[in-house]
Formats: structure tokens, sequence, C-alpha cells
């Protein structure tokens, strides 16, 4: 018992790094990654944290040291995978060469052992929906292959079977177990709320949903009636031309605005469709461009680009074109004596930006502040869900908006995206 005391300190050493490297894992794990980016995050840590445990072993007797190594073998086996379990364990016996241990050919059996033991536990800890059936299997796979391990370490160092070996054995046993089923617990806590906080989120744009609809018919509805009401007046058998025009004119603008709150609440409320594509932003800017290039010609607005080439993004082709229609529409309409409108595409690492920038009437604070909530619009004619969409569209895909305004200078909305990397092909 005595040696468990006197290495407490390299025990506590051991469980700091523990807590270090999984507390990384931890935080990836709250992030939406592809499986990919999870499976390189568990081999990295658990393969760093082996070597941890490694460099800072426990002495029991001359020449014959014990460590956690198991810990971050068995976790990262059970929720990387058999591929992740190789590596790992590829890792530790490279690393045992590396520090010159002896015997490595008894280590290669003993480990080529827990890593079959790995490999059948594998798929069957992985349909377990049950924690409590999760955390007996997790620790059974860890005696068993703690007690594979004691029964290899007399025959690497052949150590004398005292009682306080006996001790150590079981300790380890122990300690080690209880590592294992500490990060399968706290692994599973964390999955489970990730679960929730998806769920809440569903849930809050659910009410946010209701609450617009609730008031769409309203937006939907006005438009509509006058629409009837020039409709019934276009009845008239002596209209002027000039008049029929006028009706007409006036119909459709309220026909138009209808449509386009439509829209708009459509890109906000409707699921993702997946339908993520590869796109090549430079195109996409210059096809926008001349879609809303006559609506700048009206308002006396001139359109100016600047834009990188080659740099492509993954996501919906509608719902980002409706984000940037936003924005580009929001700019002209800023500039009701006419101005400037630059709209410029950078690429830096791994993000793209795309900047538009109007030399419009701009914001105060507090507009800048109430920016991107439901209704939130200072035109007569506005139905304040322009940019709620935009930001939607844009946490979505995972990326960011900054905005820069003064009042009578102008505006500078940047769009930052991530750039599509290999694994979206
Ligand atoms: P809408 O355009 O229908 O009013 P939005 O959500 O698109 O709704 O915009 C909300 C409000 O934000 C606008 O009414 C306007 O006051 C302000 N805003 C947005 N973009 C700009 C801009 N480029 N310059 C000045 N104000 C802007
Ligand atoms: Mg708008």
């Amino acid at each position: 018992m005595n040696i468990l005391f006197e290495n407490s300190d390299t025990y506590l050493l051991n469980v700091f790094l523990a807590y270090f490297c999984f507390s990384i894992y931890f935080k990836f794990l709250e992030k939406e990654t592809s499986k990919f980016t999870s499976t390189l995050v568990i081999t990295l840590v658990c393969g760093v944290f082996t070597i941890f445990c490694m460099s800072f072993p426990i002495t029991i007797f001359k020449g014959n040291l014990i460590d956690f190594r198991q810990v971050p073998l068995i976790v990262g086996a059970l929720y990387g995978g058999r591929k992740v379990a190789l590596i790992l364990t590829g890792i530790l016996l490279g690393y045992r060469l590396y520090l010159g241990i002896p015997n490595f050919h008894i280590a290669f059996l003993l480990y080529s052992s827990i890593c079959v033991l790995l490999f059948l536990v594998i798929p069957f800890f992985r349909k377990i929906e049950c924690l409590k059936r999760k955390l007996l299997t997790a620790a059974s796979t860890s005696v068993v292959s703690a007690l594979i391990t004691s029964i290899a370490v007399p025959l690497l160092s052949p150590a004398v079977f005292t009682l306080d070996y006996l001790m150590f054995i079981v300790s380890v046993v122990i300690l080690q177990t209880v590592g294992v089923l500490f990060f399968v617990l706290v692994n599973e806590k964390a999955k489970k709320n990730k679960i929730l906080s998806n769920e809440i989120k569903k849930l809050e744009k659910l009410k946010t949903v209701s609450t617009i609809a609730a008031s769409i018919s309203h937006e939907v509805r006005n438009p509509l009636t006058v629409t009837k009401g020039f409709l019934q007046m276009l009845r008239e058998p002596n209209l002027s031309d000039k008049d029929k025009k006028f009706y007409i004119n006036t119909a459709l603008e309220a026909l138009e605005k209808a449509e386009s709150t439509i829209t708009d609440y459509l890109t906000f409320a409707k699921p993702s469709l997946g339908n993520i594509e590869i796109l090549d932003l430079h195109r996409q800017l210059i096809s926008l461009k001349n879609f809303i290039e006559p609506y700048a010609a009206m308002n006396n607005v001139v359109i100016e680009m600047k834009l990188e080439e080659d740099v492509y993004i993954a996501g919906e082709k509608e719902k980002v074109h409706q984000c940037l229609i936003n924005i580009l529409k929001n700019g002209i309409e800023a500039m009701p004596q006419g101005g400037k409108l630059k709209i410029s595409l950078n690429r830096l690492g791994n993000e793209a930006t795309v900047t538009i920038s109007d030399t419009g009437i701009g914001m105060n604070k507090e507009q800048l502040e109430r920016l991107g909530t439901p209704f939130f619009t200072t035109k007569d004619i506005g139905t304040g869900l322009g940019t709620m969409v935009v930001y939607s569209v844009v946490k979505s895909m995972g990326g960011n908006i900054t905005i820069d305004s003064k009042p009578d200078k102008g505006t500078r909305f940047s769009v930052i995206l991530p750039v599509a990397q290999y694994s979206d092909l």
C-alpha cells in the first residue's frame, strides 16, 4: 500500500493530464463537427494522453513501471471505433519502442490481445442505448484488459509476488476502471446535453416561427386587400388607359410585397432541405449583381465589384442568394438619393468574406442593436424580416456577421463564411 501513497503525486499529475486532454475533447464535442473531425480529435486527444501517461509512470519495483495508458486506449477505442483503436495501439507501442523499454515482443503480444478485445467490444458498445449497460461494458473491458496486463507484467520482468505487488495490481485495476467509467459517464452526459441543447434551439425557432406566422397573415392580407380593391376598380367600363395602368401597377406592387414577405418567412421557417452544394462565390455574386442591377439603377445606385476568384463555400444556393439579396436590397434602400454600393469578396485562410457597403443613411447604436430581431423596420413598407433571414442563414452555415455603420455615412455588412473543405465535396 505504501507504494500507492509514495506515488500519489504521479497519480495527481495523471489525473490532471487526463482532465486537460479530455476537456479539449469535450469542447469539440459541443460543436457541430463532421464524423472525420471528431474521429481526428479523439485520436489526437487520446494519443497525446497516452504519451503523457507513459512519460509519467508510477514505479513499483526496480524497472517495473505501471501507468494509466489503457484509459485513453479504451475510451478512445470505444468512442472512436476500430481504426482509432489500431492507431492508439500503434502510438502506444511506437512510443514504448522509442523509450527503449525491453521485451517489446511481450508488450506487442499483450497489446495485440487488448486490441482484439476492443475490436470485439466496440460494435457491441455502440449499439447499447442504456447508460448503465454502457458503463458496465466499459468497466468489464477495463478490468479484463488490466488483468491481461497484470498477468503479462511479471513475464516482462519477473517480480516477486509480494502482498504489495498484489495490492498494487488491485489498485491499478480499480483506478483504471474508475478512470474509464468517469470518462464514459462524462462523455455520455456531454452527448446528452448536446442533444438537449439542439432540441431547445429547435423549440425556440418553432416559437419564433409561430409568432411570426400569426403576424405574417396580417402582413400578407394588407397587400392582398389592396390588390383586390384595385382589381375591382378595373371592372369599371369607362376607365382611361392611364388609370388602368396605375391600378395595375399598384396591384402588382402590392402583390410583390406579399410575395417577398412570404419568401423571407419561408427561408427562415423552412427546415433545411439539406441540398448542400459547392458554390463558387465569385460566380454567385456576379449573377446576384445582374439580378439586383435594375433595382439599383431605379434608385440611382451604382454597383462596384471587387471579387477574388476561386472562393468556394458549401451551402444551399437559394438560402445564400436570399441572404445576400436581403443585404444588397437594404443597402440600396438606404440610399434614397442614390449612391455607391460596393461588393467585395476576399479569402483569408479558411474564411471567405463578402463585404457589402453602402453610402446611405446608416444606423445609430440603438438601431444596430435591434437589427436582426423580427419586425424591426424603419421603412414605411418594410417587413423587418430581411436581416433576420440573413442572421439565420449565416448562423446555420457556421458563419459570422459583422456590421459597421455610421449615421449619414453608410453601412458595411461583412459576412464571414467557412470555405468549403475537401470533405464537403
Ligand atoms: P426591412 O428592409 O423590411 O425594413 P430588414 O430586416 O431587411 O427589414 O431591415 C431592418 C432595418 O434595418 C431596416 O428597416 C433599416 O432600418 C435597417 N437597415 C438594414 N440594413 C441597412 C443599411 N444597409 N443601412 C441602413 N439601415 C439598414
Ligand atoms: Mg430589407
